[in-house]
């Protein structure tokens, strides 16, 4: 029997919850903050702890056969993989955002305008939906700051409470996407035993809470 991969994220906001689930599927193993790799003692499982972005790719090309990451990543790397279960947890939602002093009023108005964003795929393809031209500037991280330095006139980030974009002056423009972990399958694994059993155990945990 081959031992099925499952690829969580090592550190940040979607372990904690990543391992509770697996735990309570009646998993054993060692949660390793050092360690990449874990084995579960009771079911023919191994645990990679990965970069959340690297997830989909490992699982779209087999190097692990599932994975739990946020839908987010899952389109901004446009991985090919399959959707087997929402999990409930690390629920964010992605939005532009603009100057708290603002005074834009439709999406029309960012046309020609500079969005910074460490989405440009998830951003572009909502702008082109809605026939939008923008100047998307990609970077990797803190794009709160862009507006204030005069980098950009509006983000597209992740935001939960709106804290950071208020203290950097900024509001909520308009949403874009609704996100969540979801538990991922590579594409050829489909009727694997191992995967039914483990999915079945994981819809339990989930029913058993709500
Ligand atoms: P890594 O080191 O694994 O690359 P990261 O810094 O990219 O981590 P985290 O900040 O841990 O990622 O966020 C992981 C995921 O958690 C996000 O992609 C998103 O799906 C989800 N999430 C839920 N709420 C939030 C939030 N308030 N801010 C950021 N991400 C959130
Ligand atoms: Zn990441």
């Amino acid at each position: 029997m081959k031992t099925l991969k499952i690829a969580i994220q090592k550190s940040g906001r979607l372990n904690e919850k990543s391992v509770e689930i697996l735990k309570n599927c009646g998993l054993s193993f060692e949660n390793y903050k050092s360690s990449l790799i874990s084995t579960v003692t009771n079911f023919p499982l191994e645990i990679l702890f990965l970069r959340d972005d690297d997830i989909p790719e490992y699982v779209q090309d087999g190097i692990a056969d599932l994975g739990i990451v946020g839908e987010n990543v899952i389109v901004e790397t446009k991985a090919e993989v399959s959707y087997l279960q929402k999990l409930g947890f690390g629920k964010c939602t992605l939005k532009i955002a603009v100057q708290a002093t603002s005074n834009i009023q439709n999406l029309d108005e960012l046309n020609g305008k500079a969005i910074a964003t460490s989405y440009p795929v998830i951003l572009e393809k909502f702008l082109q939906e809605k026939g939008i031209k923008s100047d998307i500037r990609t970077i990797s991280g803190s794009v709160e700051i862009g507006p204030g330095l005069g980098l950009s006139d509006a983000i597209f980030d992740i935001v939960s409470t709106g804290g950071t974009l208020k203290s950097n002056g900024l509001k909520p423009f308009a949403d874009v996407m609704q996100s969540e972990a979801v538990l991922i399958g590579n594409k050829s694994i489909a009727d694997n035993p191992e995967v039914a059993e483990l999915l079945q155990r994981i819809r339990s945990v989930l029913s058993a809470k709500s």
